[in-house]
């Protein structure tokens, strides 16, 4: 029995190892071909509304999950694939660029280290199967949403939404242990009261506590866990981001804006409600 958990942990370990792989890519090229396709927009419009300055703007080269080539950012030498090994070959390079010996950000192992975790943790838990790969999808795009929201403040629709589809198709599927029902009114509530929020909050204020990214992650947390799970989601994801928010303004690392993205926050308390169930967090806040 043992031996058998041990073995499809492994083999969805690696396979987190390589999904990792593609996240970073995910992570550093999906805002940018947002920014992209905003600015092609933009043109357009311009273009549209009797203005010829854009119109005769040439078309940008491609830019999307696979061309072009991965490239170090500092000295633009083409990453080889011996370079390009999850975990493997950032030790194997002394976390440095074989070229200009420019520092390769920790991130890079870090997010395939935490993927490959996640997807153990599911070979192990689920076995092999359709339910492991639901659940490890799930992660997988959370982890990627959250170092996009940390980079950017942003919660890219191509995720959230496509995350919200696939859990109220996995509850009807019976991959979530949660009902199609459940499901559904979870994801209504969720993008509901986190709306309310940021009206009554801007109302009151006048400011911008969250942004709309936030309502469809939180949506989407609601289909794959089901409603009963919002409030202890939410109350951690508060709890942590207050306290991450302070320490960051008393260290003076606030940003431009002040505004701390509330996302990663969310990410983490749904990556903890999948592993440790959403009741675990209430009793960890002593509810
Ligand atoms: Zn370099």
């Amino acid at each position: 029995m043992l031996g058998a958990d041990m073995t499809n942990a492994a083999l969805l370990g690696l396979l987190g190892l390589l999904v990792g792989s593609f996240l970073n890519v995910v992570i550093h090229r999906l805002p940018k071909m947002m920014e992209l396709r905003w600015a092609a927009e933009c043109a357009e419009l311009t273009a549209t509304e009797g203005g010829e300055a854009c119109a005769a703007r040439p078309t940008p080269a491609r830019f999307n999950l696979m061309v072009p080539r991965s490239r170090c950012p500092h000295c633009g030498q083409a990453i080889q694939w011996f370079e390009n090994i999850p975990l493997l070959s950032y030790a194997f390079l002394k976390g440095q660029c074989r070229h200009c010996a420019a520092p390769i950000s920790v991130r890079y192992p870090a997010v395939e280290a935490v993927s490959a975790g996640l997807f153990a943790w599911c070979g192990w838990t689920f076995g092999l199967g359709w339910e492991a790969l639901a659940w490890s999808g799930f992660a997988a795009a959370v982890l990627a949403l959250a170092c996009i929201d940390w980079d950017t403040t942003l919660l890219p629709d191509d995720i959230t939404l496509p995350l919200l589809w696939a859990g109220l198709c996995a509850a009807a599927l019976g991959l979530t242990g949660t009902g199609l029902a459940d499901a559904l009114w979870g994801a209504v509530a969720g993008y509901l009261s986190l709306w309310l929020v940021y009206w009554a909050f801007k109302l009151l204020t006048g400011k911008e506590g969250m942004g709309y990214g936030d309502f469809k992650l939180f949506a989407a947390f609601g289909a794959w866990f089901g409603w009963q799970a919002l409030i202890p989601v939410i109350l951690m994801a508060s709890v942590i981001g207050a306290v991450v928010g302070i320490g960051i303004k008393l260290m003076g690392q606030l940003r431009e804006g002040g505004y701390v993205p509330f996302g990663p926050f969310l990410a983490l308390a749904g990556l903890t409600a999948m592993v440790f169930g959403p009741s675990s967090i209430l009793a960890v806040l002593g509810l």
